[in-house]
């Protein structure tokens, strides 16, 4: 029953992300005006906003005007909801999922802007600072000494290979915001989480990057958003990094 619940609140919050996505790259605001078709204007009666179902119903047009609505947006929804129903599972309810609701909300919003757009809002960053340190202070994340740690890791490390890759190979490796990306997730997880999230994303960004130049999807050289894969990582080490953690232990020592 509870699985229910957190599914049905979890389609609704991705549909808010999803307007998020959308109005926090074209600059409007996130409350007015409501929903509406981005291609005639035409606001969204409440049959229109029924997550994942209103898109299938209609099969993938604007009732109003017969433009394409992307896939983004059931693909949003639905990836929102298997992620709460995961962070439910693991975590269950409580501080720890309120205040993991929030980090995996910014996860989300940031992997989708910057798939579209190939750029982090500063704005979710300052959000995630102000509530990683917010709930860190407060002991529901992690402490507030492991939280800075885990900060300074993310912040640097990326840093770091972002001043290597501009002396060595004379060009823009890393991005800003992925360099703040995983400072905030660092607030969040701290240090030893961090530092598995970034192994990660490495491995994740690797293998996709290598299937896309295979599958000619991109060319070599072509930009690929390093984003969603550090997002992607930060998630699973959130639910899983403290198994992966001592599974690598025990098979390494
Ligand atoms: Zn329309």
């Amino acid at each position: 029953m509870i699985y229910l619940v957190v599914a049905i609140i979890s389609l609704l919050l991705g549909s808010f992300f999803n307007v998020c996505i959308h109005r926090l790259y074209s600059g409007e605001s996130i409350v007015y005006p409501p929903s509406h078709c981005p291609s005639c204007k035409h606001s969204l009666g409440p049959l229109d906003l029924v997550p994942v179902f209103s898109y299938l119903a209609l099969m993938g047009k604007c009732r109003y005007c017969g433009e394409r609505i992307s896939p983004r947006y059931p693909v949003v929804e639905l990836l929102t909801s298997i992620s709460y129903i995961l962070l439910y599972k693991v975590i269950g309810l409580g501080w720890g999922f309120a205040a993991y609701s929030i980090f995996l909300g910014i996860l989300i919003i940031i992997t989708f802007i910057d798939l579209e757009h190939q750029i982090i809002p500063n704005i979710l960053i300052v959000i995630g600072l102000v509530m990683g340190l917010l709930f860190s202070l407060i002991n529901i994340t992690t402490g507030i000494t492991d939280a800075l740690l885990g900060f300074a890791l993310g912040f640097g490390s990326l840093l770091l290979v972002a001043l290597l890759a501009k002396l060595l190979l004379r060009k823009d490796g890393m991005g800003g915001g992925d360099i703040k990306l995983l400072g905030v997730i660092g607030l969040f997880l701290g240090w030893k989480l961090t530092l598995l999230t970034l192994l990660l994303s490495i491995y994740i960004g690797g293998i996709f990057s290598i299937i896309l130049l295979l599958l000619r999807i991109k060319k070599k050289g072509d930009y690929i958003p390093f984003g969603p894969f550090i997002s992607l990582a930060g998630f699973i080490a959130l639910l899983w990094g403290k198994n992966i953690i001592q599974w690598y232990v025990g098979v390494s020592f």
